[in-house]
Formats: structure tokens, sequence, C-alpha cells
């Protein structure tokens, strides 16, 4: 009967040891349970708010899609420009080639007229010095006209003189050669007059003496066209 009663109390004492472990284990997990599900939900609230951060990236992202495709067409649309400036460039290039090209043929030309204008100012000079030169001359010729006018002058006057005095000889001397068997008086510019050996008379005198005119230089006028040179001034 003790026997009996130990092992109902044994067994007793292990229901109940095995009751307050079970229900300590029970606690335990559902504690660990507990904690489980407030993690749990922890971890749907981080999701949502992922979610929503993902549904917000893509709005964004959507968003900056629109920007991207704006930005594109207005990246277009600049190249377009930029292409069309940059043919205006390439045309105002070749524009300015050109006015490069025409201003060095201006330029070229102005220095061919600037080598021609020193050219013919050199030219001028030298005409001038030889103008100079003219002049210099023209004065010293001008000067030796008037002192040969001046000599002619004073020569005319002697001439005058001279044909006076030739006047007078013409008119009242004649002239006879000793030799002369013709018996002939000349005047002085005959020819047949020799200046030798000769006397020198007034007509009527050389007449008075025997001596006849010269058909030549003293005649009746058929040989009047014979070297009168002298006399017929
Ligand atoms: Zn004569």
């Amino acid at each position: 009967m003790i026997v009996a009663i130990v092992i109902a109390i044994i067994v007793a004492a292990a229901a109940a040891g095995f009751l307050v472990y079970t229900w300590r284990s029970s606690k335990i997990t559902r504690n660990q349970l507990n904690r489980a599900i407030t993690e749990r939900d922890n971890a749907y609230a981080t999701v949502s708010s992922l979610e929503e951060q993902i549904d917000a990236l893509e709005e964004s992202l959507s968003s900056e899609r629109d920007n991207s495709s704006s930005l594109n067409s207005q990246v277009d649309d600049l190249e377009t420009r930029l292409s069309g400036m940059e043919s205006d460039v390439s045309q105002s290039t070749v524009d300015k080639e050109n006015a490069e090209r025409k201003l060095t043929a201006v330029q070229e030309r102005i220095d061919t007229l600037t080598e021609n204008e020193i050219a013919l100012k050199a030219e001028i000079e030298e005409k001038d010095a030889t103008i100079e030169e003219n002049q210099s001359t023209i004065s010293d010729l001008e000067a030796e006209k008037a002192d040969l006018e001046e000599e002619k002058e004073a020569l005319q006057e002697t001439i005058d003189e001279n044909e006076s005095t030739l006047d007078f000889y013409d008119s009242y001397v004649v002239f006879v050669m000793l030799s002369d068997t013709d018996k002939l008086y000349h005047k002085l510019d005959c020819t047949r007059f020799t200046r030798q050996n000769f006397l020198a008379y007034s007509p009527k005198l050389a007449e008075a003496s025997g001596y006849s005119p010269c058909p030549l230089c003293c005649g009746t006028g058929t040989d009047d066209t014979t070297d009168h040179n002298l006399t017929a001034g």
C-alpha cells in the first residue's frame, strides 16, 4: 500500500512536473510566436513602405522618361539648329574666303598702282630735272641770242655803213688794169677785175683816159644778171 502511494506520488509529481514544463514551454513558444508576428508585421510595414517608394520611383522614372523624351526632342531641335548654324558658318567661311581673295586682289592692285606711282614720280622728277636743265640751257641760249642780236645790230650798222661806202664806190669809183689790152673799166665786184696792177678812177676820168665800160659790170644791161651781188643793194 505504501509502495502504491509512493508510486502514486511519484507519478503525480512527474505529472505535475510535466505540466509545469509544458506550460513553461508553451509560454516561451507563445512569446516567440508573438515576437515572430511582430517581426512579420514590421516586415509587412517595411515591404509596404518599399512598395510605396517603388511606386514613387516608378512615377519619378516615368516623369524622367517624359523629361528625357522632351530633352531628346530639344536636343534634336538644337542639332537641327546647330546643323543650320554650321551650314551658315560654312557659307560665312566661303564668303569670308571670297572677301579675302578680293581683298588680296585689291591689295595687289594697290601695290601695282603704288609701284607705278613711284615709277611715275621718279620719271616726273627726272623730267623736271631735264626741264630745269633745259630751262637753264634756254636761259643761256636766250642770253646768247641777246648777245648775238646786239652783235647783229652792230654788224648791221657796219653793213649799213659799208653799203653806203660801197654805193659810193659803185657810183663813183671804177678800176682799170694796166695790163688790160681791151682798155675796159670795171666795178669792184666784176669777175674780170683781178685786182692786180690796177688804178682807180671816176668813170668820167677813166673814159677821158681812153677806157670803155666793161659790158659785164658796167654794160648796157645785156649782162646785168651776172655777178652783180654787191651792186644790187
Ligand atoms: Zn667788168
